[in-house]
């Protein structure tokens, strides 16, 4: 009998394809981000382990090294027995045009095993942006580009992460796609791909792929089939096969303390964005701010103890060496005990070289007393604010409750306190917003500056508005909006900027960043794009499009262009808003959320209606906690962490 081409890879191909490489690092930039062997990574025996992961996150090193998605699946898969995981991240166009010329594909820097190898091909999303160089890797690693056209010699290409949420753009590459939280998940498939091997992979790739969908949390695009109507719509989304879920439900781990990790964070050999150990502290959020999409898809908020919290700082930095702590979440000020995470930690590493860091974006005095815990003996340097919307009318609007005062009051607090220079994070583009409402960013920056020079007796305080272009996303009361043009977001940014320059009272202390609002509108047509727009993204990526998360990468006009090749009408995908009976391209993937309050929550944004927080009033029925089984979560525990002394 002839092995077949999947055995033959099975033990033949997996040999270390870094001799082939190392000889083309030295003409490469920053070659040391593809050697591998950072402190905490594992390489297991191929030989020993029947179900192999390769993880990639679809950016550079640089970006894809700390994602905290990555490190988690990493180390959890990587302990279980029989189940090896190693990563892969974008290789630069410089050392792509090399591995193309001397047929060098796509590597893991960990074992440096070719992608094609493995069982599977798990790509982390947290935006859309990565779909040409997910594209790049398929291509490099010798995996055909559409899941139609691969064998069972190939990889499952599976995607999870926020933009997963709705893979449909980039259905025709995926063979799967999971939705929410991946721990347990990941260890539910890797069985299910162990048993069906183990079993001598009955029905090959469509046996496998069959197998996951039926278990329910998986999501195979190839098994549902879209119907549109003559105008473009979505007619309908349905399974084409008996077994098939008409549904797909997402993940939510309810019990945080049970998977402590990254136990043994991975310690990047080359720069990259963070470098520090973050923790995170909760997730989800139901502060509802309806342009949220992380905030509506992760609920309800589960928690993390204190106690857990402390133990998981205290390992991670003995593991890691690293001197900067980051507690994460979407809005870690909301803790229940964040005040004595905050204090407990900094007793502990007082006098130490370890540093705290907490994103503080709640505006309020307690965000304070934090940031002044966490800066303990430290520089005062920079607070982030984020009141998102430049008007109270605004403010409401997008469910972000915080007023003038309150701002103002939190901002003169933070002067007074030694705090020189002030961020403030604000939206351009938002619906129904006016012109009027991006000025008020000016007025509200010279109201804070006035306050502050009122406040402190001193010129000597600034503040930088910095303004990000609003995209509507799936699974938010905004997936109905129709997105501002380009030329709306500009012109309101542009006045903004003369407003500030033209003030010689307040103008010089106060500083603006915004960007052009065009890479809004290929993010917002890769978000709340349906099947036809994979067209489009191979067109771009045929056309050279990588990196499109950088600007310096990034091409408006590439998008257009193949938008227009490809017979695509951006306007209808991005600035249209939608009615309350049109199918969207999403329905079918199932956040928790009920659609009738996600419209009923639009409708109460357009009339200025806000929405509080179920933490601490009583549920108004999002439809997440009864649809998924699950439950807010929060403390106070009441316990303490103990002040130990590091050694
Ligand atoms: S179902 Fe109720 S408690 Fe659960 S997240 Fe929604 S509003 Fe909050």
């Amino acid at each position: 009998m002839h092995p077949s081409e999947a055995d033959i890879l099975d033990h033949m191909s997996v040999e270390s394809l870094f001799p082939r490489l190392e000889a083309l690092l030295p003409r490469v930039q920053k070659p040391i981000q593809y050697v591998g062997g950072e402190l905490n990574s594992t390489v297991k025996d191929w030989d020993e382990t029947t179900v192999r992961w390769a993880l990639m996150y679809p950016d550079a090193y640089e970006v894809g090294l700390p994602n905290q998605g990555v490190q988690i699946l990493y180390e959890i898969l990587n302990e279980l027995p029989e189940t090896l995981a190693e990563r892969t991240y974008a290789v630069w166009p410089d050392l792509e045009a090399l591995m193309r010329s001397e047929g060098v594909p796509q590597f893991t820097v960990d074992a440096h095993r070719p992608v094609r190898a493995f069982d599977v091909l798990g790509l982390s999303f947290s935006t859309e942006l990565g779909y040409t160089n997910m594209l790049t890797a398929l291509d490099l690693a010798g995996i055909p580009l559409r899941a139609a056209d691969r064998g069972d010699e190939d990889p499952i290409v599976l995607a999870g992460g926020h933009a997963a949420f709705n893979p449909e753009p980039i259905a025709e590459f995926l063979d799967a796609a999971v939705l929410g939280d991946g721990e347990q998940i990941a260890i539910a498939i890797t069985e299910v791909i162990r048993e069906w091997k183990t079993e001598g992979s009955p029905g090959g790739r469509d046996g496998l792929l069959m197998r996951l969908a039926e278990s329910g949390g998986v999501y195979v695009p190839r098994f549902y089939d879209v119907d549109y109507h003559p105008d473009g719509r979505i007619q309908r989304v349905a399974p084409n096969r008996p077994g098939v879920p008409w549904r797909i439900h997402k993940h939510t781990v309810m019990d945080l303390d049970e998977w402590p990790y990254p136990k043994k964070p991975l310690v990047p050999l080359a720069e990259t964005v963070h470098e520090r150990f973050s923790v995170e502290i909760f997730r989800g959020c139901t502060r509802g701010c309806r342009f949220c999409q992380a905030g509506m898809i992760t609920r309800p908020v589960r928690e993390r103890s204190i106690t857990t919290i402390g133990d998981m700082v205290e390992a991670g930095v003995k593991a890691s060496g690293f001197n900067e702590v980051g507690l994460l979440s979407l809005s870690s000020a909301d803790h229940s005990e964040i005040g004595e995470v905050a204090k407990g930690l900094a007793d502990r590493y007082e006098g130490t070289n370890t540093s705290l860091s907490l994103p503080s974006t709640r505006v309020d005095a307690f965000n304070i007393d934090l940031a002044n815990e966490f800066s303990r003996g430290g520089r005062r340097s920079g607070l982030t604010f984020a009141p998102e919307g430049g008007s109270e009318r605004m403010r409401k609007v997008i469910n972000k409750m915080v007023t003038e005062e309150d701002l103002i009051r939190t901002v003169t607090t933070a002067y007074t306190q030694g705090w020189r220079q002030v961020k403030l994070y604000f939206m351009c583009g938002l619906p129904t917003e006016e012109d009027a409402d991006v000025l008020g960013i000016a007025d509200l920056a010279r109201k804070v500056i006035k306050a502050g020079r009122e406040a402190t007796g001193s010129r000597d305080v600034r503040c930088t508005v910095s303004i990000g272009g609003f995209v509507p996303k799936p699974h938010t009361p905004f997936q109905w909006a129709g997105q501002a043009d380009h030329e709306t977001v500009d012109r309101r940014l542009r006045a903004l900027r003369e407003a500030l320059r033209g003030d010689r009272e307040y103008g010089r202390a106060i500083g603006i960043r915004y960007h052009d609002g065009k890479p809004s509108i290929v993010e917002g047509l890769l978000s709340r794009g349906d099947r036809r727009i994979g067209e489009v993204i191979r067109a771009v990526w045929e056309d050279g499009g990588r990196f499109d998360g950088w600007s310096e990468h990034f091409s408006y006009q590439r998008w257009m262009d193949a938008a227009e090749k490809t017979g695509v009408d951006v306007d209808w995908y991005t600035t249209r808003e939608r009615g309350e009976n049109e199918v969207l391209p999403w329905d079918h993937l199932d956040a928790g959320l009920d659609r009738e309050w996600l419209w009923q929550d639009w409708q109460d944004a357009v009339n200025d209606v806000e929405v509080e927080d179920c933490r601490w009033t009583p549920c108004y029925d999002c439809g997440v906690c009864p649809t998924m089984g699950t439950e807010i979560q929060i403390g106070p525990t009441g316990k303490k962490l103990l002040p130990l002394t590091v050694v």
